[in-house]
Order: structure tokens, then C-alpha cells, then sequence
């Protein structure tokens, strides 16, 4: 069998892959993306396109600061990709809204929106809870239904595959190799050596870095990893193309640039079902018609389900082995919202061969039972 080294692997071609390995590659590393190919399970393809930081880390503080951060460096990285590669990432950040249809729904958010406040500490955190003709003023058409919402300057959206895209034209730009059809088979693992086989060819390199999405599961183990990831179902349904209305992402409605309303999304614990439900899709238009009336006028094109990659607790797993330092692993459910901080600030992390402190309450090691208080 044929055998190629780099210095660095990365499994999985998602937006988390792409992402680390786009990083890796512009901090020199000549780094090879390995993609197992389109039966796999692929989130990057079929989200929503938020770059969402107002509901983020409830609790959590450290998760709240990493997403933070990534909407922090996403203009530098739109503008570095573009520079690169000529491909826009369709990227917006002015702010955005979560609509609240009832009382209870408003109280509840006003008392998370000043939990997150509080866990910010120093960061602080700008919010506002917005009732009545303010909201309207800032949503054209917004519906009688909607009792008020929640702002933050911070939020935006972007087009998920215009950015797949332009990791992808930027990774391999710069000189990374990117290999499809190409699904991890046998593997080996020693400290700062690592080998793996994939279509018929064995790759090697001291740096190792899982970011297969759900396959991280099965390929964690193998490398004194653990990435106790499983699906989680969400639906999407988009109408037909309207007038620019939309001043901003809500977490359920976004307008595209190209005037499609996304509207989403649910969750659900099917499994590996890549099915939609007639009664989802129901709830979910019935929601977004609630919330902006004029919605139910336009007709729907297309839907579609994807699985998320969730932890146990819904946050990022990010790790490096203890007994084979060198592997690393990146497990998130919000990979469009990270790609800021996965390609500007985890890559470099990686190259240099270590994770920062801030990074480890979000290592697996928190799911250790010898842990528990
Ligand atoms: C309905 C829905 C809505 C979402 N909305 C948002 C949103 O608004 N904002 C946001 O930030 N995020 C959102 N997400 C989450 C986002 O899509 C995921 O976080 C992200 O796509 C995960 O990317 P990934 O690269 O880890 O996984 P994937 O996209 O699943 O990619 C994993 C890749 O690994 C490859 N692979 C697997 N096993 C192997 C193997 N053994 N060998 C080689 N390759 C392998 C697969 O081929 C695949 O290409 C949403 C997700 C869903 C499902």
C-alpha cells in the first residue's frame, strides 16, 4: 500500500474540518482533509446559516466567551477567505432577535438573557428585551402575536455553503490536499505518530485531528480520544424568494441574500433517520406564520432534515489525547457560528501543539463519571 506523509491529518471535510484544516494550512503546515463523501451524515450541508451568539452558554460561561470570540474574528475571516479565493461567505452581523408569542416565553428570556449577562462577567454582554411598536419599528410585518423579543448586537447569518465552499477553494489555494471518498479505515496511533488508511492509501503525520462530525463517535476511542457525540434532528423549510424584509436573523426565521426565508427548526432525537415529519413541518410554519403574517402569502420550495452533532450537555468538545499527544478532536453543534474561532484561533492552537487553558472545561474528560463532584 502506498504510503504519504504530512504534517498534518484532519478527518472530515465539514465545516469543522474544513474550517481547522483552512487554519492549519495558512500556519504552514502541509495539511491533507480527508472526506469520507456524500452518504455520510453531513450537518455542514443542511443547517440553518445563523452565526448566533445570544442563547449560547447559559451556564456555561467559557462556551459563551468561544462563541463570542468566533463572532469576533468571522468578519476577518470572510475577509481573508474572499481575499484568497474571490468567494463571499454571504455573511451579515446586524444583531439579532429571538421573538417571543406569549408572556411566559418574554419573561422566560428576559431571565436567561440576564443569567448570560451575569455569567459574562468582565466580557459584559449588550442585550435588550423589546416589546410593542419599538419591535415592530425594527421588523417590518411583525405579527399581533409576538409579545416582544430579545436583541443582541452580536448575532448574524451567513450562507453555510458558500463557506464550505471557500474554506474548501482556500484550503486547497494555499496548498492543502483534500481528499474525497476517503472514509478512515484502519488506523494506528502513537505519540506524535499517526497513521490511518483511506481509499487504498495510508497517510501519516505527527498531528491527527478528528472532526468527523458524528463518525467522531467511532474514531475517538482509537486514538485515547472520547467524543460521545449522537444525532439530533432538525428540519428546515425555505419559500420561494421574496423582497429584501428582513432586517435580521430571528433564531427560527432568516432571510438568505438571495431573498429565500429559511424558516426552522426543530429538534428531535431520531436517530440516524434522515426523515421529515408532516406535523414538525406543520408546527414550524405554523410558528414562523405567527410570527410574521405575510409568510403564509409565500409558497414553500423546499425542505429538508439534518442531524446536528450534539454532546450530552450541547456544548463543543474539544480535546487533545493524553496518551497520544498529537490527536486532537473538535465536536460542536453550531459549526457555521464557530468557523471564526476554529480556523483563527483552535488551528494555531493545534500547530503549536497544545490547547490553550481556556479550552479545557471543554474537554470529554467532563463527562468522566470519576469526575462527578
Ligand atoms: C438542522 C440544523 C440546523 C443547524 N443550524 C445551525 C446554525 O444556524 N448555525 C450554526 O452555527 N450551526 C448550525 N448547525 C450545526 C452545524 O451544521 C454543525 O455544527 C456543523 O455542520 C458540524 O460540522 P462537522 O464538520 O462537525 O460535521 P459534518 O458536517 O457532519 O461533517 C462531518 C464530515 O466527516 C466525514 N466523515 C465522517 N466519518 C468519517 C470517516 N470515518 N472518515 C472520513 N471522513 C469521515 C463526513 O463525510 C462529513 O463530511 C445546524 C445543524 C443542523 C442539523
Amino acid at each position: 500500500m502506498r504510503t504519504e506523509s504530512f504534517d498534518a491529518v484532519v478527518v472530515g471535510g465539514g465545516l469543522v474540518g474544513a474550517a481547522i484544516a483552512y487554519g492549519l494550512q495558512r500556519q504552514g503546515l502541509a495539511t491533507l482533509l480527508l472526506d469520507e463523501g456524500d452518504i455520510a451524515f453531513r450537518a455542514s450541508r443542511g443547517n440553518f446559516g445563523l452565526v448566533w451568539v445570544q442563547s449560547k452558554g447559559l451556564g456555561a460561561p467559557h462556551y459563551q466567551r468561544w462563541t463570542r470570540g468566533s463572532a469576533e474574528e468571522w468578519p476577518a475571516l470572510a475577509a481573508d477567505l474572499a481575499a484568497r479565493t474571490g468567494l463571499g461567505t454571504g455573511l451579515h452581523q446586524p444583531g439579532g432577535v429571538h421573538l417571543c408569542l406569549s408572556e411566559e416565553e418574554f419573561e422566560k428570556r428576559g431571565a436567561q438573557m440576564a443569567r448570560l449577562q451575569r455569567e459574562a462577567g468582565n466580557l459584559g454582554m449588550e442585550y435588550r428585551m423589546i416589546r410593542g411598536a419599538e419591535a415592530r419599528d425594527m421588523l417590518p410585518g411583525l405579527g399581533p402575536k409576538v409579545v416582544g423579543v430579545s436583541w443582541t448586537p452580536y448575532d448574524g447569518h451567513a450562507s453555510p455553503l458558500f463557506l464550505l465552499r471557500a474554506l474548501h477553494t482556500g484550503f486547497t489555494g494555499l496548498g492543502g490536499r483534500y481528499q474525497p471518498n476517503a472514509r478512515v479505515e484502519r488506523s494506528s496511533a502513537a505519540p506524535h505518530d499517526f497513521s490511518v488508511e483511506a481509499g487504498g492509501t495510508t497517510y501519516r503525520a505527527p498531528r491527527l485531528v478528528l472532526a468527523a462530525g458524528l463518525g467522531n463517535a467511532e474514531l475517538a476511542p482509537r486514538f485515547g480520544l472520547s467524543a460521545p457525540v449522537r444525532p439530533e434532528r432538525g428540519q428546515i423549510l425555505v419559500t420561494e424568494r421574496a423582497r429584501q424584509v428582513l432586517p435580521m436573523p430571528c433564531t427560527t426565521i432568516r432571510q438568505t441574500e438571495e431573498g429565500a426565508l429559511l424558516l426552522g427548526d426543530s429538534k428531535e432525537d431520531a436517530g440516524f433517520d434522515l426523515g421529515q415529519k408532516p406535523e414538525i413541518m406543520r408546527a414550524i410554519a405554523q410558528r414562523a406564520v405567527l410570527s410574521f403574517p405575510w409568510i403564509a402569502e409565500l409558497n414553500l420550495v423546499r425542505a429538508w432534515s439534518a442531524l446536528r452533532v450534539m454532546a450530552p450537555d450541547g456544548l463543543p468538545i474539544y480535546d487533545q489525547s493524553e496518551r497520544f499527544p498529537g490527536a486532537f478532536t473538535a465536536n460542536c453543534h453550531s459549526g457555521v457560528t464557530l468557523a471564526g474561532t476554529h480556523a483563527n484561533r483552535l488551528a494555531p492552537m493545534i500547530a503549536a501543539g497544545a490547547l490553550d487553558p481556556e479550552m479545557t472545561p471543554f474537554s470529554a474528560r467532563r463527562f468522566d463519571v470519576r469526575n462527578a463532584a
